[in-house]
């Protein structure tokens, strides 16, 4: 019979446990999955062998180059490419790689950012391999690369990237998690491993449209225009066409994400037009941010073999719906149990309810470092829109968890739970199907979703690396203290319960089910003492705070200075972003929408003129009425755009940092709104064949 299309292609670009069988000599497969496995050093000898038995694969797939494939702080991915050849002989090539190119990469650091961990002068930065990660290929014009995922780090050992701090968050909740497991009795469990699926929002429009339009291009987001009033709803004579494109696109993104062993699962329209979503099956925390790092990359470029734009910021589009990133995270023993698994019986299950409790404990006692983690200048513009989560963190249990966290309050423990009920859907032929336990709360920005949590607040551009490695360091610090616990208890059982309850009662107030959309939440979370950080600015000041620091350095996952070179890169980047997106509004004002708006005005008086001469008794009171407010908001975008310079300007004058950063969210982003306004309001004033870009209908509805 023949093969699934899947099973033909899965996996066929990755170095993965099959290659490493076929191509390893067995002794060489055994050490290197040790130190996979169980963090054994790698020893040279062991790591020539993988070298050349990577090249030789590589080699037979038509790879010419290899890289160290890391991931600086920009969020992005880097690469430095550099063939097999080797210059020993003269007559022929001779196409090496060694252990020590495997292990070891020195890249010219000095043009990613380090936020001052490293003097430019000593621009010594090291890629070190992350054998957990499997080496994949990477196909495009360049030809045939292997990419051999690596940490990114400085002379002095700081990391410089954001999977070192991922890496150690993982050793440090393995190590807490364990630890409390041994206490329960589960001493078989080893290694406790973090598992994430990231589900991927993005937009598709067309090519030659986006490419109209500067500020797209140039920041990833529009600057102008606005959704027409009869906006949202589909046309249907488009729809078929969308469709057809849409699905080529997804078929091809699949094949590609398939072949690098990324699990791509479900795809399907989102609510806005021209929104998407894929989901792929989770793994290991580590690999599952490699490849939505993949992901990202891969959908930029198979859209554009389709002439097509992929746009992965967070609200490319005002008044539309726009794009995030779910980060659903679990824990999960090297026995292969699922820690927040509730089982049958959860008001019964101790384990299940002491991890939920370290859970709920860390997003209260560390919220602002969740909302930092989601902090990005594009973000900032979808947090606490109607569509996205609120800027307020709260967790949302569901019906079935809260109750039993009820009866924990009053009396002590737990004796019940509500189980699902059957769903009558009114229809004979349809199959009665239970209800799930729980309902779904897309309000919610930290979710309970059956057997994990959902953190809901990451923006469809950023690296999940960030936000996984501060629920890995949270939880492994109230997990630490709960060891501390239990390990001096007396009677273990009655030092669960009592820690079960205690924890529950003083974080109470994270705990929210309602809508997180509404007026009365906003009061409520103030009520409750809970902190709501509106931007990147204010989320930023947290990397600084000295009890998030000593908590990191406790759990070994960023030293302070690591955490001080993450602020200043996010001031930075923050003012950069605003900077660029001041500049492009500037730019596109002067040099397309004022002089077709001049155009337009112009063209109007000469009809009032002409109208006159024809015919004087003829009433031109529309076209005047139009001439004036036309030329009214002309003479506004005049004006915010002289100020919209200078204040860009002298943001510019600012030394890099807190301040600067401060500055050009107080005084440039206000001006950017307010020459917005009166461009997006001729917009809808002025014939359209004049005007100069294409408009939201024009991008979101005619792909
Ligand atoms: P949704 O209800 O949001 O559609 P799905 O069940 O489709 O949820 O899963 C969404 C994402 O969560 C997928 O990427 C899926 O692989 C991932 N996921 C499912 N179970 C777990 C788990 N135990 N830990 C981490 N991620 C998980
Ligand atoms: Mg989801």
């Amino acid at each position: 019979m023949e093969k699934n299309v899947i099973e033909d292609i899965y996996g066929i670009n990755v170095f993965n446990d099959d290659r490493m069988r076929e191509y390893l000599p067995k002794k060489t497969y055994i050490a290197l999955k040790d130190t996979i496995e169980n963090g054994e050093e790698l020893s040279p000898e062991v790591a020539n062998v993988v070298a050349h038995a990577m090249k030789e694969w590589a080699l037979s797939m038509g790879a010419t180059h290899y890289t160290h494939w890391f991931q600086p702080m920009t969020g992005s991915t880097a690469e430095k490419h550099d063939s097999f050849l080797s210059a020993e002989s003269d007559s022929r090539a001779v196409l090496e790689f060694s252990g020590k190119e495997l292990i070891k990469g020195e890249p010219d650091a000095s043009s990613f950012p380090s936020g001052g961990l490293r003097a430019t002068f000593e621009a010594r930065g090291y890629t070190a391999w992350d054998c957990t990660s499997p080496a994949f290929l990477r196909k495009d014009a360049i030809g045939t690369v292997l990419c051999i995922p690596t940490a990114f780090c400085s002379y002095t050992g700081e990391a410089l990237d954001k999977k070192t701090p991922l890496l150690r968050s993982m050793e440090a909740i393995s190590k807490q998690a364990t630890r409390v497991l041994h206490l329960f009795g589960d001493t078989d469990v080893t290694k406790v491993g973090v598992s994430v699926g990231a589900e991927q929002e993005y937009f598709l429009i067309d090519r030659e449209e986006y490419l109209k339009r500067d500020d797209l291009i140039f920041t990833g987001r529009t600057l102008f225009g606005s959704m027409p009033p009869k906006g949202q709803e589909l046309d249907d004579h488009y729809y078929g066409m969308i469709r057809e494109r849409q699905a080529a696109f997804m078929k091809e993104l699949n094949e590609e994400l398939w072949s690098l062993g990324i699990l791509a699962k479900t795809q399907h329209n989102e609510v806005a037009p021209g929104q998407h979503e894929m989901a792929p099956i989770y793994s290991s925390a580590n690999t599952a941010t490699d490849h939505n790092q993949l992901v990202m990359e891969i959908m930029k470029k198979v859209a554009r073999r389709h002439g097509l734009e992929c746009i992965l910021s967070e609200k490319p589009f005002d008044g539309v719906n726009g794009s995030g990133k779910h980060d659903n995270w679990s824990l999960v023993t090297d026995t292969g149990k699922n820690l927040l698994s509730p089982g049958k019986h959860p008001y019964d299950n101790k384990k299940f309810l002491l991890f939920l409790a370290a859970v709920i404990a860390a997003v209260d006692n560390y919220a602002p470092l969740l909302r930092l983690s989601a902090a990005c200048p594009g973000n900032d513009h979808r947090l606490g829109g109607d569509e996205a989560p609120p800027a307020i963190i709260s967790v949302f249990l569901g019906e079935q968890l809260e109750d039993i966290v009820e009866q924990i309050l009053r009396k002590g423990t737990a004796s019940h739970a509500n189980t699902g009920e059957n769903m009558d859907i009114g229809v004979q032929t349809i199959p009665t199907i239970k209800k799930d336990a729980t309902d779904r709360n897309r309000t919610s920005p930290f979710a309970f979703t059956g057997n994990k949590f959902e953190f809901r607040m990451v923006g469809s551009s950023m690296s999940i690396a960030g936000p996984n490695t501060v629920l890995n360091a949270t939880v492994a610090e109230e997990l630490s203290a709960m060891a501390d616990i239990l390990e001096t208890a007396d009677d273990f059982d009655t030092a669960v319960d009592t820690l079960i309850h205690d924890t529950l009662k003083k974080h109470r107030r994270i705990i929210f089910n309602g809508d997180g959309y509404s007026e009365e939440w906003i009061t409520e979370a103030e009520n409750r003492g809970l902190p709501h950080i509106h931007t990147m600015v204010e989320a930023t000041d947290y990397f600084l705070d000295d009890q998030f620091i000593m908590m990191y350095e406790h759990q070994g996952v960023y030293s302070r200075a690591e955490l001080e070179s993450r602020a200043e890169i996010n001031y930075e980047a923050y003012a950069k972003a605003i900077n660029i997106e001041a500049r492009t509004m500037v730019k596109m004002a002067t040099k397309q929408y004022i002089p077709a708006v001049i155009r337009y005005v112009t063209s109007l008086a000469d009809s009032i003129n002409k109208i006159r001469e024809a015919c004087p008794e003829a009433d031109t009171g529309v076209q005047k009425e139009m001439l004036i407010r036309c030329s009214g908001l002309l003479s506004d975008a005049k004006e915010a755009v002289k100020k919209l310079r200078e204040a860009d300007e002298n943001g510019m004058k600012i030394e890099p940092g807190r301040e600067q950063a401060i500055y050009f969210r107080d005084h440039v982003l206000p001006v950017m709104t307010a020459l917005r306004d009166p461009i997006d309001e001729l917009e809808n004033m002025v014939d359209k064949k004049i005007w100069p870009v294409p408009a939201y209908g024009d991008m979101l509805f005619e792909v």
